[in-house]
């Protein structure tokens, strides 16, 4: 299904407790390396504030925040599967160089239904290198 030609993907925890949309072209899956990503073995798709649509509310998820406590990871309560996550904001550094807050998701795209995630460009992040104790 599209929406003015952009795809529309459907998402779920492992449970399914946890439903979403995604309104996106997903063309790369982002690996970081910093330590949550690296535990999780995440492939993430970073998306936009409105391209995702909630179908559970958001305080059905528990909420795990460290480091600098500007990212947001949000489980489900019951599976313990993370479906997506608010990116960190960017350091004073990185603000220095240009780069602004992306106000939207990481989704994680093992949980996107019909996408075949490990099989994606994929683009390396050293997110260990920007994360602080
Ligand atoms: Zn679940």
């Amino acid at each position: 299904m599209t929406i003015g030609g952009t795809p529309i993907w459907q998402g779920a925890c492992h449970c399914r407790r946890t439903r979403f949309e995604v309104h996106a072209e997903i063309d790369h899956a982002r690996i970081c390396d910093c330590s949550i990503c690296h535990q999780r073995g995440a492939l993430i798709f970073r998306v936009t504030e409105d391209a995702l649509k909630l179908l559970t509310p958001l305080d059905d998820l528990a909420l795990y925040q460290w480091g600098t406590g500007t990212a947001k990871d949000y489980f489900c309560k019951t599976c313990g599967i993370l479906p997506f996550r608010r990116p960190r904001a960017v350091t004073p550094e990185e603000q220095a160089a240009g780069k602004t807050d992306l106000n939207g998701w990481a989704i994680n795209l093992r949980c996107i239904e019909d996408v075949a995630a490990a099989e994606l460009p994929v683009r390396t992040i050293r997110g260990s290198s920007l994360s602080l104790p």
